[in-house]
């Protein structure tokens, strides 16, 4: 064992601090010989773990932007060089958590499969639990000692090798040999921001309230002002917009209903503000994700482009990549634009017909594209730019769209013909030359 531990300090005790607590947990514990290691996390909120963004204790109106089957805590047998992990009962991704949950509560918040969307506190939790998962397992590690300490770190003073962490609360400073930031997040002053100076010029003037920054919700957007009697402009429409105007709607007790047709109506709960003002540049709210079913089963769901593959991007950078050293190591560099766009460009191409015309076609495309793909290959770099790269590589599957295209149009011609005589008459196919 090392004779003086090492010194880590850890700025910000957020998802990304989770993470890295795996990484170390999983490195140390592993080892032979153990590691004298020292590691002092701070956090201005407290919240290890989940951080300010997904603290377990925000409103419930708030969702994750990711399905559950995306999120996972530590690395797996899927991640490629990851080292040591940590065993399977350690690592729930936040399905398997989830699962646990429901399995121990009832609680239906928690009942949840692969493709629905979690609560942002739901994750939250997860990230808690996991955060002390890790750090109990450092401290149970020999010559590991980790402490948390809730307090802002201010600045860092260099001392010779190390760096003195200092805090606002004024608590001696912290020798580190190693800082890692890990801020994430985190809002301007609004008087020093030449673009909120100039709104909250405007908010004076017009006796009304600007709030800088929308989160934490619970605190940001006080009844005082934005209850009963105000009105609220939002500026922006995009994920915080919708945080937003969840929060003060269904937040405040509010309820979304479906009528017999179907349709939703909000049926308010007299806590709301008056009015609620969206704006934005495009005046539009930002698109929502489409339902993902792959995430039920990836190995058999997932899309996978038979162009742009491992051994085509091997095969590239063998004939036209440059020697270079990436990563520390010799690799024949490519140039993205070039050499892998085109390729990108045939993989749509493939995919938006394949969907259109069904699994024959795409078939038949990949068979058709193959001479040109092959030849793209063999020497990318004889082409003026990926452009003309791209509409080669295209070209085949296009044509192929296009000839199956006026066939579809032949067919569906004759069927609106058939259509019209059955509706006006009494219907004779042959008569009307039809089959
Ligand atoms: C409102 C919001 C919603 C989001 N939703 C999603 C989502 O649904 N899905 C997704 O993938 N990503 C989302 N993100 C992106 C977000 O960046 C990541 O999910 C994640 O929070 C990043 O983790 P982090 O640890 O790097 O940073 P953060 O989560 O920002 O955590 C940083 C931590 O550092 C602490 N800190 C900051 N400065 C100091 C200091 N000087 N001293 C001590 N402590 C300090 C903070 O208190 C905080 O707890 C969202 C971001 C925001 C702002």
């Amino acid at each position: 064992m090392n004779a003086a531990p090492l010194h880590l300090a850890i700025v910000g005790g957020g998802p990304t601090c989770t993470y890295v607590l795996e990484r170390l947990a999983a490195l140390v514990r592993g080892r032979r010989d153990p590691v004298a290691l020292e590691i002092v996390v701070y956090d201005l909120s407290g919240e290890f773990g989940p951080g300010q963004v997904h603290s377990p204790d925000q409103t419930r109106t708030s969702y994750l932007n990711r399905v559950v089957g995306q999120v996972a805590f530590a690395a797996d047998e899927s991640v490629v060089d990851a080292g040591p992990l940590l065993s399977a009962v350690e690592r729930p991704t936040l399905l398997e958590w989830c699962r646990k949950k429901f399995e121990e509560t009832g609680d239906p918040i928690y009942d949840m499969v692969a493709e629905d969307w979690p609560k942002r506190f739901v994750h939250g939790e997860a990230l808690r639990d996991q955060f002390n998962g890790y750090v109990e397992i450092l401290r149970a590690t020999e010559g590991v000692e980790v402490t948390l300490r809730q307090a802002e770190v201010v600045d860092l003073e260099e001392r010779g090798d190390r760096f003195a962490v200092l805090t606002a609360d004024g608590a001696p400073a912290y020798e580190a040999d190693y800082v890692l930031m890990l801020t994430g997040h985190s809002s301007n002053r609004p008087e020093l921001d030449p673009r909120q100076a100039h709104l909250a010029r405007f908010a004076a003037e017009h006796e009304a309230r600007l709030v800088p920054s929308a989160y934490p919700l619970e605190r940001s957007l006080d009844p005082a002002y934005t209850g009963p009697g105000t009105t609220v402009a939002c500026l922006g429409m995009g994920l915080t917009g919708i945080d937003v105007l969840l929060y003060l709607t269904e937040g405040r007790g509010g309820t979304f209903e479906r009528d017999a047709d179907g349709e939703l109506h909000y049926v308010p709960c007299g806590a709301e503000p008056d009015s609620i003002v969206a704006f934005s540049r495009s005046g539009l709210f930002t698109f929502a994700r489409p339902y993902n079913e792959k995430e039920r089963d990836i190995a058999s769901l997932e899309y996978k482009g038979p162009f742009l593959t491992a051994g085509a991007v091997t095969e590239l950078r063998r004939t036209v990549g440059v020697p270079n050293v990436i990563g520390g190591a010799p690799k024949r560099q490519l140039d993205f634009e070039r050499h892998v766009f085109p390729l990108i460009l045939l993989e749509m191409a493939l995919l938006q017909y394949g969907v259109q015309y069904g699994p024959e076609f795409r078939e038949a495309a990949i068979a058709a594209a193959r001479p040109a793909y092959e030849k793209f290959l063999a020497d990318a770099d004889a082409f003026a730019d990926h452009q003309e790269a791209g509409e080669f590589l295209v070209a085949p599957v296009e044509e192929l769209a296009l000839a199956v295209g006026e066939r579809v149009d032949d067919v569906l011609a004759g069927r609106t013909a058939l259509a019209v005589h059955a509706g006006g008459g009494p219907a004779d196919p042959e008569s009307a030359g039809l089959p």
